[in-house]
């Protein structure tokens, strides 16, 4: 599982993630909502150390991940982007492959293998050998998460997986993350995507100004709010 501890992230004298404590416990997902400018993007940046904490901790299965070289702990923890991020020069498949090859040591047999499988999975077989800019958004940024699975991540946190997508595409990528979920995936989700925080979280954070203001069931966020700003969050977004 994951743990943060008064987890704090500034840019320059802004603390814009303010001593945020979180547990999200093996095999679980945390969907993390709240307004645009609450720090939702920044947290998921400081677990896997794009972003430095300033203070506070970030513990996997029990250890804290600080003293860890950033690429050590990346390995552990992957992370799907809103706008996919793949290599355009490379095929579907060398994207899934390259990190397992390059970063992780396999054999370059053996790291096209398991992204064979990660396409698969994710169904893209036939899309394999295509470049990026010849697939839709949706096969994309499946693209992207089966290059995330290919390291075999404790955690996976996803930002806005689907905010670019076309409405059409939207569907296909939320319904593999739910099956991800489902399959005992730990995963970290900022979502705007209400629907799927009630069907796929086992726990709902919700963030406004940088700090957690209510944690919850699905039933308790969306169906019982305690606070004000949740209560007008809701009112806005649903
Ligand atoms: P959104 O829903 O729009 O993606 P968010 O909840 O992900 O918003 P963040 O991107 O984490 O919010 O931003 C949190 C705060 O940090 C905001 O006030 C934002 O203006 C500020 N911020 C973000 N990036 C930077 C930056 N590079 N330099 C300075 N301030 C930044
Ligand atoms: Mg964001």
């Amino acid at each position: 599982g994951l743990e943060l501890k008064d987890l704090t992230l500034a840019y320059g004298d802004i603390d814009v993630v303010r001593k945020i404590s979180l547990r999200v416990e093996p095999g679980t997902t945390t969907c993390v909502i709240g307004p645009s400018g609450s720090g939702k993007s920044t947290l998921l940046r400081g677990i896997n150390r794009l972003h430095e904490p300033k203070s506070g901790d970030v513990l996997l299965d029990g250890a804290s991940t600080l003293g860890q070289h950033p690429d050590q702990l990346r390995r552990k923890v992957g992370m799907v982007f809103q706008h996919f991020n793949l290599f355009p020069d490379h095929t579907a498949l060398e994207n899934v492959a390259l990190s397992p090859w390059k970063v992780k040591g396999l054999s370059k047999k053996e790291a096209l293998r398991v992204a064979r499988e990660r396409l698969d999975e994710v169904g893209l077989r036939e899309r394999a050998d295509h470049k990026p800019r010849d697939l839709s958004g949706g096969q994309q940024q499946r693209v992207a998460i089966a290059r995330a699975l290919a390291m075999e991540p404790q955690v996976m946190l996803f930002d806005e997986a689907t905010s670019a997508l076309d409405p059409e595409l939207v569907n296909g990528v939320l319904n593999l993350m739910a099956s991800l979920s489902g399959r005992g995936m730990t995963m970290v989700v900022v979502t705007h995507e209400m629907g799927f925080a009630r069907r796929a979280a086992n726990q709902v954070v919700f963030m406004d100004e940088g700090q957690v203001v209510e944690t919850g069931t699905p039933d308790d966020i969306f169906d019982r709010p305690q606070s004000a700003r949740l209560q007008r969050f809701l009112s806005e977004v649903l």
